[in-house]
């Protein structure tokens, strides 16, 4: 609905922002499970059918969904990925961590979640993780929720 002059009627819709968070992380690979902070926010956010879309701003770092309930299976996604981007060998972009872009570039730097009932819908084994391919840094986390 909207009022004459086009702008909508006031409503209990919450107002959505851009979240800024920043991430530490300790090792130069790690998968770190950011699930519980995306959740927090969406709670936070009030929102109870809508979307959560997150970003990290590097190039060396990504978003994934993956299984969040045997630690042993981030080891086999860095062995994998050390099999797509080996970290020594010979590449054009020489500054020492070209195997890291190359590992964000496959992940990718955003994702979408759905939100229902106010939690994020994720499967059973389901978590989001933070991947970090050049650290240990303190990377920056842009999330958004936005209601339907
Ligand atoms: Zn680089």
């Amino acid at each position: 609905m909207a009022t004459e002059a086009g702008k909508p009627l006031s409503s209990a819709r919450p107002a959505a922002r851009v979240h800024s968070l920043l991430v530490e992380t300790r090792e130069r690979v790690e998968f770190k499970d950011i699930t519980g902070i995306l959740q927090d926010l969406v709670t936070e956010s009030g929102v109870q059918s809508g979307t959560c879309f997150v970003f990290v701003p590097h190039t060396t770092a990504a978003i994934l969904f993956n299984e969040n309930d045997d630690p042993a299976l981030q080891k086999d996604l860095d062995a994998f990925l050390k099999q797509l981007a080996p970290s020594d060998k010979s590449y054009h972009h020489n500054d020492g961590n070209c195997d890291a872009h190359l590992k964000a570039a496959v992940i990718g730097n955003s994702k979408a979640l759905l939100v229902e009932n106010g939690r994020l819908i994720l499967g059973r084994w389901q978590g989001v993780f933070l991947c970090e391919f050049d650290g240990p840094r303190r990377r920056a986390l842009r999330v958004k929720v936005v209601a339907d």
